[in-house]
């Protein structure tokens, strides 16, 4: 079956065509994949920065539909259309798995990273792991909110922005766009998006941030923020992979306001003890969503409210994605077709 893997170097990624169909073992389901959207995330399993895995497959925006299970399995039936998620599968038992915090397990599999993930015609997972897609949900749109809309959507309720008050959405790409959606028409929050990128701000705006800010043309976007909110943001997300913007974001919140962050660049932030201290400041890692968070974000999906901006693409154009990505060029997401429909 073709697949996009992980180069035999580990530094890279390649298209495939040789890979051989899973078997299906107990409890698990065989997923005939349609589509499958590339993340930043699998940027960095590709590129070895999480430890180098060649010939792993990758991809954890899968959506697709059943088309075998496995002895055991009672939460799927042939013909369910499932999602192919980074949060794979957890141990279901330890202190995290058994307190809503199942994503943080210790001994969670990742799709795409630690098992083979979505971006191939077929692929096996965990019955009970894998998360329905609802009827009336388009399955590009689906695949977008397997990662990034479930991603955005925890780590919003981590901002504990009330309906009414302001977030800062730090990045206005392919999260970032789903970010203002669901702090806009799901928490009913005033939104301001920030980003170096015109063209992605006038989609944040389309799509319904209240205020956008270019932070390269604009000198001091912390004033401006605080100035146009009374004093600061009650709460920020940052998905911008840069320092500058995890900094900002500390700097732009009000006294008790919260700082989710999401993005990974590989650096350290500057936070002040005191700001943090005098203020009142919390700053939270948010890492995409448990299953339960993932059918809430699906149903906001099926139901029009969040529309992810997706592009379908061939299975070919994987490796010229990944660079797209790489330069930041990409607006909106980008969806890797199985079907063989798109050209
Ligand atoms: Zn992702
Ligand atoms: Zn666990």
């Amino acid at each position: 079956m073709k697949a996009v893997v992980v180069n035999q170097e580990g530094t890279g990624v390649e298209v495939i065509d040789d890979a051989p169909v899973p078997s299906v073992g107990y409890g698990e389901a065989l997923v005939k994949v349609e589509c499958c959207g590339v993340c930043h995330t699998d940027l960095h399993v590709a590129a070895g920065d999480f430890g180098k895995v060649p010939g792993r497959i990758l991809g954890h925006e899968g959506i697709g539909e059943v088309v075998e299970v496995g002895e055991g399995v009672t939460s799927l039936k042939v013909g369910d259309r499932t999602s192919i998620a980074w949060f794979f599968k957890g141990c279901g038992h330890c202190e995290y798995c058994t307190t809503g915090r199942e994503t943080l397990c210790r001994s969670v599999e990742n799709g795409g990273y630690t098992v083979d993930g979505g971006m191939a015609e077929y692929c096996v997972v965990p019955a009970d792991y894998a998360v329905k897609v609802p009827d009336g949900l388009d399955s590009a749109q689906a695949s977008s909110i397997t990662c990034a809309g479930v991603t955005v959507y925890k780590a919003i309720k981590e901002a504990q922005v009330a309906p009414g008050e302001w977030i800062v959405i730090y990045g206005a790409g392919g999260l970032g766009n789903l970010a203002v959606q669901y702090a806009k028409k799901v928490f009913g929050a005033k939104v301001i998006a920030v980003d170096i990128n015109n063209d992605k701000l006038e989609l944040a705006k389309e799509s319904g941030a209240d205020i956008v800010i270019n932070s390269m043309e604009t000198k001091n976007v912390t004033d401006v923020i605080k100035e146009k909110t009374n004093g600061g943001a009650h709460g920020a997300v940052v998905v911008a992979v840069a320092k500058i913007a995890f900094n900002q974001a500390i700097d732009s919140v009000r006294a008790g306001g919260t700082v989710a962050c999401v993005a990974l660049p590989s650096e350290t932030m500057d936070v002040s003890i005191v700001k943090t201290v005098l203020d009142g400041i919390r700053i939270v890692g948010s890492l995409v969503g448990t299953r339960k968070d993932l059918e809430e974000a699906f149903d906001f999906g099926a139901r029009g409210i969040v529309v992810p901006v997706v592009k379908k693409r061939p299975v070919e154009d994987g490796p010229a994605i990944f660079e797209e990505m790489r330069q930041g060029k990409i607006n909106g997401r980008m969806v890797l077709d199985f079907t063989g429909e798109t050209k």
